[in-house]
């Protein structure tokens, strides 16, 4: 099995909750579900769509400060940002809206266009998890971003303590791909990219680096 994000050959399978396949990468500690488990796309916009997070609900807003609180720092007045893969409902967008930031906003099954400028924030809430093809994805991400460039994400990650076997994070059957903190060390290195703050273990800031 070739890993999905480093192309390694993946030298762990094992299984996780309810007996679901997984590999994890050695290389770049991706842990990710059997290709053969990823949904078709009319399963994902299905599932999607059941999670229209209305945006007057205070615990859907007090959800998504856990990744905009770490970001605003990073911010000037006048910045234009995405909010990549937003789902239904751009509820983070109107947030920065509402912040005192332009901000856009993209998901391929319910808002398909792509912003034509580089943006210089990107935000990447709960959708990591989604990437059956995380390279192509970072790639996309770091294509539209600007030198400089700060790109947030939030995803639940994995690290020693987690038990794979009754992990609640793995039931979704659209969560294909598993991050551990030095799976971003290694995201850093191949796209350019330095790590500003880790508050937590869901959120992570990083910076896009200038390539000289
Ligand atoms: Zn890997």
């Amino acid at each position: 099995m070739t890993c999905s994000l480093c192309g390694s050959e993946v030298g762990e399978s094992f299984s996780g909750t309810e007996g679901i396949k997984l590999h994890r990468c050695s290389n770049c500690w991706l842990v990710f579900k059997d290709p053969e488990l990823q949904p078709s796309a009319e399963e994902e916009e299905y599932r999607y769509a059941q999670h229209n997070n209305s945006d007057d609900c205070p615990g859907y807003r007090d959800f998504l400060n856990q990744a905009l609180e770490p970001t605003l720092p990073y911010l000037d007045f006048g910045m234009e940002g995405l909010d990549f893969g937003c789902g239904p409902n751009p509820v983070l967008a109107r947030m920065l809206d509402e912040a005192g930031y332009s901000c856009t906003y993209y998901d391929p099954f319910f808002f398909p266009d792509l912003p034509d400028d580089r943006q210089d924030f990107i935000m990447a809430t709960e959708c990591f998890e989604h990437f059956f093809a995380p390279a192509a994805e970072m790639k996309l991400l770091t294509a539209l971003l600007r030198p400089h460039g700060t790109l947030t994400v939030m995803t639940h990650r994995w690290d020693e303590e987690t038990d794979f076997s009754n992990w609640w994070y793995l039931r979704d059957p659209t969560h294909v791909s598993f991050f551990h903190r030095k799976t971003f060390d290694y995201l850093c290195s191949r796209f350019g990219y330095q790590v500003e703050e880790v508050p937590g273990d869901k959120v992570i800031v990083l910076r896009k680096m200038v390539v000289v």
